[in-house]
């Protein structure tokens, strides 16, 4: 929580505050908790909810709640917020600095520099202006990563369970069926929440539809996309690269073969670690519990 956010608490609550809590220990730590808040690390399961007797709010700063058994909470009548718009921006620009990293070489030049090469004839981008983009889940993330897109040149294409048409047309994207996404795309970037439909939508069997040109970026939840697909996808160099700030294990395991490759941008799940996303994360997660707990008194 930023510090901002804590000073709010404080002055209304007693807080108990453990950034690096590990997994373990949060039973014991929430077991009188009236309300607990969190970000994408805790695992707020049906055990660490039953035996929090006095829980009333679970708070997400961010936006996936992959990490709270909703259906849990829900069943003991315990109210679950978070903070749907407070990240998008961050996350959409984290999302485009990582597809212009691939694009310009960024990553590898720097790690070759940091080693003593001087890879200048061997590295040769590509520009962003005039690719097609492929959008999918086209939420609030999605959204205003087309709009950055679009303002540098690329053609937007969106695909979303839901129907997108109006905020398809307002920033200018044709709305397509995933196939056609797949198959027509220079860049997809997956912005969709983890739920049992999204595990494994990208596998093997949809990166061999895609170009061999392709970059793929998953700033969404490690597990979306198959990482053993996508490790040997990237060995064979069935599509141009990968960027990744979400891990199926996070942090990755030493020797995950995916930090083996040259065709890779990784970032350790930073997307939405802006110092203004997370201070608008905190303070309208703050403001909520106030809120809540004001209405019950
Ligand atoms: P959002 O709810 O605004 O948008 C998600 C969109 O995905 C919705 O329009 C939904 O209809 C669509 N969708 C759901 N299932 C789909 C499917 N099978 N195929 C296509 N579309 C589907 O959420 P958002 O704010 O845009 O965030 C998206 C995800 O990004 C979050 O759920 C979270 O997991 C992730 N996220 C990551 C970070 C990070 O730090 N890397 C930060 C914030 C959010």
């Amino acid at each position: 929580m930023h510090p901002h956010a804590l000073e709010i608490l404080k002055k209304r609550f007693d807080v108990v505050y453990q950034p690096e809590i590990e997994q373990e220990k949060v039973v014991s730590v929430v077991s009188d908790a009236d309300a607990i808040l969190v970000r994408s690390k805790p695992r707020i399961d049906a055990k660490v909810i039953e035996n929090a007797k006095n829980l009333k709010f679970i708070g997400r700063a961010g936006v996936g709640m992959d990490n709270i058994d909703i259906n849990a909470a829900r069943a003991r009548g315990i109210t679950v917020e978070n903070t749907p718009r407070a990240t998008s921006q961050s996350v959409a620009e984290h999302a485009l600095a990582l597809i212009l990293a691939a694009c310009h070489n960024i990553a590898i030049g720097h790690e070759s520099m940091k080693k003593g090469q001087w890879m200048k004839t061997k590295l040769m981008g590509i520009e962003l202006k005039g690719k097609t983009a492929g959008i999918i889940g086209f939420g609030n993330i999605g959204y205003t990563l087309a709009t950055c897109l679009r303002a540098l040149g690329c053609e937007i294409l969106a695909y979303d369970v839901v129907d997108i048409s109006r905020k398809a047309d307002d920033v200018g994207a044709k709305v397509v069926d995933l196939q056609t996404l797949l198959r027509s795309s220079d860049i997809i970037s997956i912005h969709v929440p983890l739920l049992d439909s999204t595990k494994n939508l990208i596998t093997l069997k949809e990166i061999k539809t895609m170009k061999p040109t392709c970059i793929l970026v998953n700033t969404s939840r490690g597990g979306i996309v198959n990482e053993k697909d996508l490790y040997t996808a990237l060995k064979e160099k069935m599509i141009r690269a990968a960027c990744l700030d979400v891990f199926e294990e996070e942090p990755p395991r030493p020797d995950n073969p995916l930090l083996t490759l040259d065709n890779v941008v990784l970032t350790p799940h930073i997307a939405a670690s802006s110092e203004e996303a997370q201070i608008r994360a905190g303070i309208e997660l703050a403001e909520k519990l106030v809120s809540f707990f004001s209405q019950k008194t």
